[in-house]
């Protein structure tokens, strides 16, 4: 019934591998979307989400990319100006998306690899943004899918909070991949996509507010229509999404949240976190054997679903990625800046140590 896989087995920070079962799971008839069987079917993929989240608050179920979601975070926000963290592109395009919703907006950037400074993001939170005007509102990702930089959500959401601003987080890479505690960290919103650790395919995002920043966001100014948080929050009492949700995308996630609560969301991210440990070794091998690649990132600071790798001198990204697809893995090149000097790794999802072994192996050769 499923296609013969065309391009390989996916190790891309996304889309990520999605399992025949979950595939299979699209192809259920439609149902309508104003009704019991709908609102069931709903209630169990929230609950979950919770789980994942570590939330009691409702995740949003939005049927658009996780962009879609970070859009929601900004236009929900307090009135003022927004404070953006930036350590790579995703980080980068949130800075954007506040721009272009006309936020005034301070970024603050550090090299690629890193990321954020405590110190710095507590000088600039003081010195607040254009004349003094204290922020509403710091954006942050927790796992910088561009670099595979790990950020200390929990931290930066405390000092956004000791200054008064609220938190939004960035979790596309992390979530379902790495301990996120939405509730116990107090992060004010939340979001994922569906196609990364949570191995669904593209077309769904998810999101959590706390209800300090659903309380907040009732008189925000311009919220829009799609993506108002107040409209999400609202039709999730009932178990509903304000338009017609992508019905065959929220099969898959049920299905797919099934076998995670059987499994487990602790040991989803142990599994992650075995997944790392195995490629720090394997790059530590390939090192010893004389191939000049290393991390961006400083260890401690390395994300569990994507690891971004420098390549040696000269050896260009685009002839590994495609020397690596012959045979039979589909990893990625870097991210924007990076694009020609980095491979990257998406060791997430439903990838164990036993899946991205022999992947490893298919990398190792085409660095030779
Ligand atoms: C993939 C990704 C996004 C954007 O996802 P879309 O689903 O393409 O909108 C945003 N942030 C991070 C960290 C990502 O990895």
């Amino acid at each position: 019934m499923t296609q013969p896989a065309q391009f390989g087995t996916f190790f891309l920070p996304g889309p990520t591998e999605v399992r025949a079962e979950v595939l299979e799971a699209m192809l259920r008839p439609m149902l309508p979307h104003r009704g019991a069987t709908y609102e069931a079917m709903h209630a169990r993929i929230v609950d979950g989400l919770q789980s994942v989240f570590r939330t009691q608050r409702p995740v949003y179920l939005m049927s658009c990319s996780a962009t879609g979601a970070m859009e929601m975070a900004i236009r929900g926000a307090p009135e003022g100006p927004i404070l953006s963290l930036v350590n790579g592109a995703f980080s980068e395009r949130f800075a954007r998306i506040a721009q272009s919703c006309d936020r005034s907006t301070r970024v603050l950037s550090v090299p690629l690899g890193d990321t954020p400074h405590l110190e710095q993001v507590e000088e600039a939170l003081v010195e607040g943004g254009f004349g003094g005007a204290h922020f509403a509102a710091v954006t942050v990702v927790h796992s910088e899918t561009s670099t595979g930089a790990l950020s200390d959500i929990r931290a930066i959401t405390e000092l956004a909070h000791r200054h008064g601003a609220m938190c939004l987080v960035d979790s596309v890479t992390g979530v379902a991949g790495q301990p996120v505690e939405t509730d116990a960290w107090g992060l004010d919103f939340v979001l994922t996509g569906s196609q990364k650790a949570l191995a669904l395919p593209p077309g769904l995002a998810f999101a959590v507010a706390s209800e300090a920043f659903v309380l907040q966001a009732s008189v925000a100014p311009s919220r829009g229509r799609y993506l108002d948080v107040i409209e999400y929050e609202e039709f999730a009492r009932r178990s509903q999404t304000p338009n017609t949700p992508a019905l065959s995308l929220l099969y898959a996630a049920e299905r797919q949240l099934e076998a995670i609560r059987h499994a487990g969301i602790e040991a989803r991210w142990a599994r992650h976190a075995d997944m790392l440990a195995m490629t720090q070794r394997w790059v530590e091998s390939v090192r010893a054997k004389g191939v000049d690649i290393a991390y961006l990132c400083r260890a401690g600071e390395r994300s569990a679903t994507v690891s971004a790798l420098t390549l040696p001198e000269g050896m260009q990204a685009k002839a590994v990625v495609a020397r690596v697809a012959e045979a039979g893995y589909v990893i990625g090149a870097g991210y924007g800046a990076l694009k020609d000097s980095t491979i990257r790794i998406g060791h997430m999802g439903d990838h164990s140590v036993d899946t991205l072994e022999p992947c490893l192996a298919a990398v190792e050769r085409a660095l030779r």
